[in-house]
């Protein structure tokens, strides 16, 4: 998915939200009663806080709609064709699914035990290792340790001067590098399949994996107060067992969890094609992250540490896995958590993501809430508005209502629908946009409209690569549909 420009750190009332633990913790327990009385009067209850409200929206969405495209004319919002895959079926969430995300978990563990360890003779990624651990891989392979300084260079120059072979580590004698080659250790960058170019500077690259499956990997550059950002948008999955019934990646089903080097080569994949380094990167391509928590967070340490991005910089998206919110609290990332919602109750959420109905809604906002006390980070909320289903007002009031009571109304991304197939669902008009902000803001839940960017590039995530890959889980026949 394409990401908003900017991502407002304000919370309800304009306070700010980098209060320590404790008093965060303090937050969460006891501003309840009195929060649901505030949302209640602001929420529909009162027509001054109403007014209010509105006139602050108002101001607000100037801010939030800047930079999107105009009356919508540029936009190509046609339908793509999804192939879906004969294994992913409609309807509710079954005991194959429970058994495909045990299985994605643990996939995750083995990926991640086969990125950390060398095993004599087999292929092995030095990309996605930070600089202390290719210290001690140098050391461990009677190299001198500064070796592994030299590797690290090399591995995250960047701007297109990152190493692609383990030959360019030209600062290693030919000895070193002979002995590496003979070891099977590889650099681990995937091969560039393909390139769609939208008009708006937005940019998707077709990754080719060594084992032939294909992966896309999106390129967001604006200019924000005169500064040049680069924002990527990476996936952590072949397919996804999710299943979300709006999204295509999920029609495709699943494959396998990508490793930490195939996450982070999308990010020098990316700076390559822009000549410019990635200053911002958000986990909404391909995928479930938080079903590939060890991968992610390897690729999360190897950006943070060796390609410099900053944490906060970093966006997890998720809609949600059992006990993955915890594991990643523990991490302690300064970066954002971004839960995909998408409805305002739990009945409403099962019809449109089958996984709620074994991870409800109430627990996985009570997790959000734990999330907060944890880290003091609040989770920000993404909500794909699908015409006629989750997009009225009643709902903005209600959504608007619950995460204020729950003292969670930290920020929501409204990200219009992008028609991925004929059948599914429809792309709200401009208007119902608008007014569904409009209602969530009057009960102090501020959100913004999430630009549309680079739809003729192929629109949603997954799409482009479905448009290459016929059969999303088979690997070796990704031939290129159109030139
Ligand atoms: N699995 C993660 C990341 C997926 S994509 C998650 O669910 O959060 C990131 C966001 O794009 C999610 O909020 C997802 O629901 C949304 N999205 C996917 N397909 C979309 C589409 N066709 N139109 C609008 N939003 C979409």
């Amino acid at each position: 998915m394409v990401p908003r420009a900017s991502t407002a750190r304000r919370g309800v009332d304009g306070r700010s939200h980098a209060s320590s633990l404790a008093r965060s913790r303090a937050a969460v327990v006891a501003s309840r009663p009195a929060a649901r009385a505030r949302a209640a009067a602001a929420c529909g209850r009162s027509p001054r806080r109403r007014a209010r409200a509105r006139a602050a929206a108002r101001d607000d969405r100037l801010d939030a709609v800047e930079g999107e495209d105009g009356d919508g004319d540029d936009v190509d919002a046609r339908p793509s064709s999804i192939p879906r895959n004969e294994g992913v079926r409609d309807g509710a969430w079954a005991r194959a699914d429970a058994a495909a995300v045990v299985e994605s978990i643990r996939d995750a563990e083995a990926t991640a035990s086969r990125a950390s360890r060398v095993v004599d003779g087999e292929s092995f990624a030095l990309l996605g290792l930070t600089s202390e651990e290719l210290k001690q891989f140098a050391v461990d392979r009677g190299m001198r340790g500064f070796r592994g300084k030299q590797m690290a260079d090399h591995l995250y120059a960047g701007d297109g001067a990152s190493a692609r072979d383990v030959d360019d580590f030209t600062t290693l004698s030919k000895a070193d590098r002979r002995a590496l080659v003979d070891a099977n250790v590889r650099v681990g960058r995937s091969r560039l399949h393909h390139v769609a170019q939208a008009n708006d500077g937005t940019a998707k690259l077709l990754l080719r994996l060594d084992d032939d499956r294909v992966v896309e990997t999106v390129g967001i550059p604006a200019d924000e107060r005169g500064k040049r950002r680069l924002t990527a948008c990476v996936s952590s999955q072949v397919g996804c067992p999710m299943r979300c019934t709006f999204c295509a990646t999920g029609k495709g089903g699943f494959a396998r969890n990508l490793a930490p080097h195939e996450i982070v080569d999308q990010v020098l994949a990316l700076e390559a094609h822009f000549g410019q380094r990635v200053s911002n990167v958000v986990f909404m391509g391909m995928g479930e992250p938080l079903l590939n928590v060890p991968n992610v967070l390897k690729a999360h340490e190897a950006m943070n540490r060796e390609i410099g991005i900053g944490a906060r910089h970093i966006t997890i998206s998720t809609v949600g896995v059992r006990g993955a919110i915890e594991k990643l609290a523990r991490a302690q990332l300064q970066s954002v958590l971004a839960v995909s919602l998408h409805a305002p109750n739990q009945a409403l959420r099962e019809t449109i993501i089958p996984s709620a109905k074994v991870y409800p809604m109430e627990d996985l906002l009570q997790d959000c809430e734990q999330y907060f006390v944890a880290t003091g980070r609040r989770v920000t909320f993404e909500y794909t508005l699908l015409g006629g289903v989750n997009d009225s007002v009643e709902d903005a009031k209600e959504l608007g209502r619950l995460l204020y009571a729950r003292n969670l109304a930290s920020h929501v991304n409204l990200i219009p629908y992008n028609p991925v197939d004929d059948a599914d669902f429809k792309r709200p008009s401009r208007a119902t946009v608008y007014a569904f902000r409009d209602a969530l803001e009057s009960c102090k839940v501020p959100a913004s409209i999430r630009q549309t960017r680079g739809l003729e590039a192929a629109a949603a995530c997954g799409m482009l690569r479905n448009q290459f890959q016929k059969d999303a889980i088979g690997g070796g026949d990704a031939t290129p549909a159109t030139t």
